[in-house]
């Protein structure tokens, strides 16, 4: 997959060589390459931006530069690029968003600063409007890179085990059960036993019970809707009464 950026701040990009994106870039699995649009403003001062038309605060991004640097992005693309921009106005990004992004093989990522980018971008350049949560980030960057951690995640070949990310939360429409590692005792706290006894069966129904009263618990909306089959039925049947006993 490659990721093309737009961004003022393309230092910012350098925490993807680190962990897991970084390994995926190591073995060419990714690949990140930035364009800054002040590379492509006008004027001894190449600015970026200028006041917003009809007054109020702050400033927002020229179209010309943001619209030269997308179209230096494509032609560097190995294919055709979809465009993203980083917005909250955007749709909410989330995992089923992750894995339908992460079979395109070119996207380019825009970011804005400010107070955003001039409207007429959107309408010169199409492109999919994405947002990280109802909150106001001071920039494009962060999201973008949170998106490209996420889909670099569902790439084959990216992770150790390629069964570690369809195992994990939300990948499967619930939360992921309870994980422990060694020691099997700590402050008084032990592992449940299922988990030392090498019961694969008694294992999986443990963890599918445990992820549902997870998911009832802490995100009831993904239950909201869901079409459980009998065994989820049973197993979180089960959950809620356990529950009720500890509680008696
Ligand atoms: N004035 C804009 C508005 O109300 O929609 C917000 C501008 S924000 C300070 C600057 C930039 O940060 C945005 O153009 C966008 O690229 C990015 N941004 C801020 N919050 C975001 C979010 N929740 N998701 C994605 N990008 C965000």
């Amino acid at each position: 997959m490659w990721f093309g950026s737009v961004t003022l701040f393309p230092e910012m990009f350098n925490a993807l060589q680190s962990g897991i994106p970084g390994r995926a870039q190591a073995a060419e699995h990714i690949q990140v390459q930035c364009w800054n649009p002040r590379d492509f403003a006008k004027g001894a001062r190449r600015n970026v931006d200028d006041r917003p038309y009809g007054g109020g605060p702050g400033m927002v991004m020229m179209v010309e530069p943001l619209l030269l640097a997308i179209q230096a992005a494509k032609k560097t693309a190995p294919g055709p690029a979809k465009v993203i921009y980083l917005s909250p106005q955007g749709q909410k990004f989330d995992q089923a968003a992750a894995e339908r992004l992460a079979t395109e093989k070119s996207l380019i990522f825009v970011s804005g600063r400010y107070e955003g980018i001039d409207d007429r971008l959107l309408t010169l350049e199409a492109g999919e409007q994405w947002s990280v949560g109802d909150y106001i980030l001071s920039g494009g960057e962060l999201a973008a890179m949170v998106m490209m951690d996420a889909i670099t995640r569902l790439i084959p070949g990216t992770l150790g085990s390629s069964a570690s990310s369809r195992q994990e939360s939300l990948s499967n429409g619930l939360l992921e059960y309870p994980q422990y590692t060694r020691p099997e005792n700590f402050a008084g706290l032990a592992v449940p036993d299922v988990l030392l006894n090498g019961d694969h069966q008694a294992i999986d129904r443990w963890r599918l019970k445990a992820s549902l009263g997870r998911s009832w618990l802490q995100r009831p909306d993904l239950l909201t809707g869901r079409e459980q089959n009998t065994l989820e039925a049973l197993l979180l049947a089960e959950f809620l009464q356990e529950r009720e006993q500890k509680s008696e």
